[in-house]
């Protein structure tokens, strides 16, 4: 039987550390402050930016939300962002995805203040990942290695392979592993003969949003597996990207999902929005 990776009891502790942390900057006259931008009214992103706010109140990082309709205008989101950008008391600035078509995602990321970018997707922090200077990390993937370092996964010398390569998930923890010295492989769909490389990896992560897509013949028996996918099934169920069930007598580590690397993320996002409060004052 695997050792279950509770990702749920982990990030709680990780909060309440950061609580105390907020309290004693506060003493110091620094009060961290988290803007969030959501355009449109994606439902989904609602329960997100809902959840971070509850969060933030616990920690005790204000929260301001700016919620803008569907028809806003190019100007008017990159206005916001530049009047966020000189604000003093916001220290991070995270847009929600996914924002209406006729809008530019790239363009409106690349706006925000790299050193107000909590979600670590500004060209100058993906930059620093990829050469090993200190910046702000995507949180799923800050939330993976952290996991790893917790459970005491050795990742120095070990084999890793990661399943998806978009831009938020995949190829930032292909770097933080890179980073860490394991040797990594990244698949994705176009990869041919998937289980041959996935059954190599001593640390198998599965970031590609499709349920139940890692079965038992692709995993190395003892491998950490971890699921960062959140899929939900036609009942309304949520699963990851691994088939549990089979998998989890054969790994030696597994994450479940929910309750594994989801809440991992928003704690990361919690420590991002602190460094960020910490290193503008
Ligand atoms: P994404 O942008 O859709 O990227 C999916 C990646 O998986 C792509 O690189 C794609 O390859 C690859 N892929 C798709 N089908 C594949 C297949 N059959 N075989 C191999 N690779 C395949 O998704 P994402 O934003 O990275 O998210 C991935 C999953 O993680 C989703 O379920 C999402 O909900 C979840 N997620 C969870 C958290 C969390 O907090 N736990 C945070 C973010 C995302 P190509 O590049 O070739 O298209």
């Amino acid at each position: 039987m695997a050792i279950l990776m509770n990702g749920k009891e982990l990030a709680m502790k990780i909060r309440a550390g950061l609580k105390e942390e907020v309290e004693q900057l506060k003493q110091v006259n620094i009060f961290p402050k988290l803007a969030v931008i959501m355009v449109g009214n994606d439902k989904a992103s609602e329960v997100y930016v809902r959840n971070k706010s509850k969060t933030c109140n616990e920690i005790g990082i204000a929260f301001e939300e700016f919620l803008l309709p569907e028809e806003t205008k190019r100007e008017e989101l990159l206005n916001l962002i530049q009047t966020l950008n000189k604000r003093d008391d916001i220290h991070g600035i995270l847009l929600q995805s996914p924002i209406p078509k006729h809008l530019d995602i790239r363009e409106a990321f690349n706006a925000i203040d790299y050193r107000k970018d909590v979600d670590g997707f500004h060209p100058i922090n993906v930059g620093k990942l990829a050469i090993g200077e200190e910046g702000f990390v995507s949180c799923t993937p800050a939330g993976v290695m952290r996991m790893l370092q917790e459970y005491g996964i050795e990742v120095q010398g070990k084999r890793a392979v990661v399943i998806g390569r978009s831009n938020i998930v995949g190829k930032p923890l292909a770097q933080l592993l890179l980073n860490a010295n394991a040797t990594v492989t990244v698949c994705h769909s176009k990869t041919q003969n998937i289980a041959e490389i996935t059954k190599q990896a001593d640390i198998l992560v599965a970031a590609l949003g499709k349920p139940k897509f890692v079965t038992a013949d692709m995993v190395k028996k003892g491998a950490t597996v971890i699921d960062v996918g959140i899929n939900r099934t036609e009942e309304g169920k949520l699963v990851g990207d691994v088939d549990f069930t089979e998998v989890e007598p054969i790994a030696s580590h597994i994450t479940p999902v929910p309750g594994g690397v989801g809440p991992m993320t928003i704690a990361m996002l919690m420590q991002n929005v602190i460094k960020a409060a910490k290193e503008l004052n």
